[in-house]
């Protein structure tokens, strides 16, 4: 089995199969710098790359991040100017508005969308829609999951850096932009029996105002009343109400549910 330490180099094998095209933009190819003194990359921190590109942006040169870029804080050495080939594969214009990446050493999934027919023919690209089979059933290991900060929304920014590898399909950790969550697949799974038990409008589903009005006793609340069977259940909707819970939750949900507007496009 093929170990990875950076998800960027795990990309960069298996979405662009090691030999990713050169990144062109209007002022022409990114510039390329030998990594002489073994600086550590900018964006994930290895060292061990022989020529780099630059990081940051210099109006002479075409750099890596662009000047609008706000996000240094999440980044493994910020005050560093070289990005080494594995990040600089992955943070490209075509990337920075995905909602997601779902990866192993056989396939990339590039989460794009709620719920669009504008992925074509190309299988590298999956919807919101999709990431709850995943939860479900992780890829083999070494796998990732990593979601943009809104896994849905159309705001987002370079996120692949952040993620975990992981060697269990049965607790697992994925990320959301910098945040890590904890999944433990066994929830992943009574979850989606429950609500497949007990159907009902999950989409705008919040199980903390459940939580709140069965501790003050409110059963005519509306919520409560809208999903009786998780009113019920007081142990297994107070193991939905965790943090992490909460966080897998608004992801199972992802595209689901919601009217359909079929637009021609
Ligand atoms: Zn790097």
């Amino acid at each position: 089995m093929q170990q990875y330490q950076y998800p960027t180099e795990m990309f960069f094998d298996v979405h662009h199969k090691s030999n990713p095209q050169s990144h062109i933009i209007k002022k022409g190819a990114r510039q390329q710098y030998n990594n002489d003194n073994n600086d550590a990359c900018a964006i994930c921190g290895r060292n061990d790359f022989k020529v780099g590109y630059l990081t940051h942006f210099n109006r002479k040169y075409v750099s890596v991040l662009s000047e609008s870029y706000g996000e240094h804080s999440s980044l493994a050495h910020p005050e560093n100017r070289l990005t080494c080939p594995y990040c600089e594969s992955a943070i490209r214009d075509e990337f920075v508005s995905l909602n997601g990446i779902i990866m192993n050493t056989e396939f990339a999934k590039l989460i794009i969308g709620k719920q669009n027919s504008k992925l074509g023919t190309n299988n590298s690209y999956i919807t919101a829609r999709d990431i709850a089979g995943y939860l479900a059933e992780p890829p083999s290991p070494p796998f990732l999951m990593a979601f943009n900060k809104n896994a849905s929304g159309n705001k987002g920014t370079h996120f692949l850096h952040k993620a975990v590898i992981n060697y269990s399909r049965d607790n697992y950790i994925i990320t959301m932009y910098d945040e890590q969550i904890h999944v433990s697949r066994d929830f992943v799974k009574r979850y989606l029996d429950f609500i497949a038990k007990n159907p009902g409008k999950y989409n705008r589903f919040t199980p903390q105002n459940i939580y709140k009005s069965v501790l003050a006793a409110n059963m005519e609340n509306k919520t409560v009343k809208s999903f009786p069977a998780l009113a019920a259940d007081m142990g297994f909707l107070t193991e939905c109400c965790t943090s992490n819970n909460l966080k897998i939750i608004y992801l199972l949900h992802q595209g689901k549910g919601e009217s359909k507007k079929t637009k021609k496009e």
